[in-house]
């Protein structure tokens, strides 16, 4: 048995490298380093803070396809999603390096015989768990607004992408960023509760499943600190017509294949109205039908291994519930005969409250189809879900597509494209998708200490 943090190839599970976890001296150490830096780093002003990640945005960019490769080398996501991947993230870092010093500028406030403001001041010692699925994107998200606004970094990235979380915290240190600003933690998720617990440590950020997040939560709790939880989901994809019926498919596509579907946002769930029902089914299979799987490197492949053969066999096991409960594979329902972590696009119908896939987020290449009558029909089977983070309306007149988006309850919902993301768009949910927002002016100051100062 090989150390739980470990490079595995999902191509072939094959081990590529190995690391063992750090001592628990060797953390604490760390998380002294970081409280210390603090001390100086929320003395350098903002817009030098801001410079430094600007370089990082640039180290980024030139540094873009080895970050790619390795990238798809851990997790296996095609690589032009890998590419993809590093173009938004440089564009994250540009971002909060451009805005981070106006978002987070003091908000003078009117007051009678004197004059108030809320100024935005660093909290100290941040600690983060990320995850594998955007293993650059999410640290740049929860990493660039921090250090912009003056927080230190404790950074515990998943196990299965140990290599580019340290190509992540050399890239900050090429950048120019202080030692103990930014700190790698090779630790496993069992070990994290006991981080968000130490003295030093002032709020925890967790992207990832809900057991992890409770688990942070929890602990933040406990101890008083702020903490931000940005967990699974199970987007609903609510189609109104069959007007547009190309652009709304390729939508679908792009909606649950980004990533081989396995992203927090992705279009779970399709809700389509009777009228365009069998159509999207015809048209959505055929797209799924013609994948073709291969090495994820390779430019020509489209269908992509899943980041381990855990997360394989947990799918896997999935549809298996759904179709041993009378659910019917329009296409796929199984494993891809061949090595590595790979499962059948598949397109399920006939799903029902008895199965896990109707309340279970779906983690990889397999749609849910519904049928619905209405739009209050369409607004209930979209949430009736313990999940609450995206969702997307498809609809050629704009009043009633905004009219049923804005009932769903989601922290985000777009119309007329998959839910995404981009740097100055708040990104988070409710119920068990998490609290909080990550991006964005609201994200920029999650971790911030809003403090009032009044002069009378
Ligand atoms: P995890 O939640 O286990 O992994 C996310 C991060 O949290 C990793 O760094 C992980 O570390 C860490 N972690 C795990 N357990 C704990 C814990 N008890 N306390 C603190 N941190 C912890 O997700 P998985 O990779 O196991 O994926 C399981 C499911 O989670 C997926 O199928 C999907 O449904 C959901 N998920 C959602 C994501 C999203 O974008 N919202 C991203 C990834 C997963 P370690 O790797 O060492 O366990």
């Amino acid at each position: 048995r090989h150390s739980p943090i470990a490079t595995v190839n999902p191509y072939n599970n094959q081990l590529v490298r190995e690391f063992p976890p750090m001592s628990r001296e060797a953390v604490d150490n760390a998380a002294q380093n970081a409280q210390h830096a603090f001390q100086s780093w929320r003395r350098v002003g903002v817009d030098e803070r801001a410079t430094l990640v600007g370089r990082a945005a640039r180290l980024l960019r030139e540094r873009g396809e080895e970050l790619a490769q390795l990238v798809t080398l851990e997790m296996g996501k095609l690589i032009g999603h890998s590419r993809a991947e590093m173009d938004l993230s440089a564009r994250i870092l540009q971002y909060c390096a451009d805005e981070g010093p106006g978002l987070l500028a003091d908000e003078p406030l009117e007051l009678d015989g004197g004059s108030a403001a809320v100024v935005n001041d660093p909290l100290g010692v941040i600690v983060g768990a990320q995850p594998w699925n955007f293993p650059v994107y999410q640290v740049v998200r929860f990493a660039g607004p921090n250090l912009v606004l003056g927080n230190t970094i404790l950074l515990k990235h998943a196990s299965n992408t140990p290599q580019t979380a340290l190509a992540m915290e050399r890239l900050f240190t090429d950048a120019g960023i202080p030692q103990g600003v930014y700190t790698n933690l090779l630790i496993t998720g069992s070990e994290v509760d006991r981080v968000v617990e130490l003295d030093v440590v002032r709020g925890a950020s967790l992207t990832g499943s809900e057991r992890g997040g409770a688990s942070v939560g929890a602990s933040a709790g406990r101890n008083m600190k702020k903490s931000v939880l940005e967990l699974g989901g199970s987007d609903p994809f609510i189609v109104l017509d069959g007007d547009n019926l190309d652009h709304t498919v390729d939508a679908a596509m792009a909606g649950r294949m980004h990533n081989m579907g396995q992203s927090c946002v992705s279009a779970k769930r399709m809700i389509v109205m009777s009228s365009a029902f069998d159509r999207f089914v015809t048209e959505f299979a055929q797209r799924m039908r013609a994948l073709q799987p291969g090495d994820p490197a390779d430019e020509a492949t489209t269908l992509a291994p899943l980041s381990s053969e855990r997360a394989a066999e947990k799918l896997s096991d999935q549809v298996l519930d759904a179709l041993d409960k009378g659910a019917i594979a329009v296409v796929g329902g199984g494993r891809v005969d061949r090595p590595g972590a790979f499962v059948q696009p598949t397109v399920l119908v006939g799903v029902t409250p008895m199965m896990r896939a109707f309340h279970e987020e779906l983690f990889g290449p397999v749609a849910v189809v519904y049928q619905v009558h209405s739009d209050d029909e369409a607004v209930e089977v979209a949430n009736d879900s313990p999940y609450g983070l995206g969702g997307a309306v498809f609809g050629s007149d704009p009043a009633r597509a905004r009219s049923v988006a804005r009932r769903i309850d989601s922290g985000m919902v777009w119309i007329n494209h998959p839910t995404s993301s981009e740097p100055n768009l708040p990104f988070g949910g409710i119920k068990l998708s998490g609290y909080g927002r990550e991006l964005s002016s609201i994200g920029f100051k999650e971790f911030a200490n809003r403090k009032l100062v009044v002069t009378m």
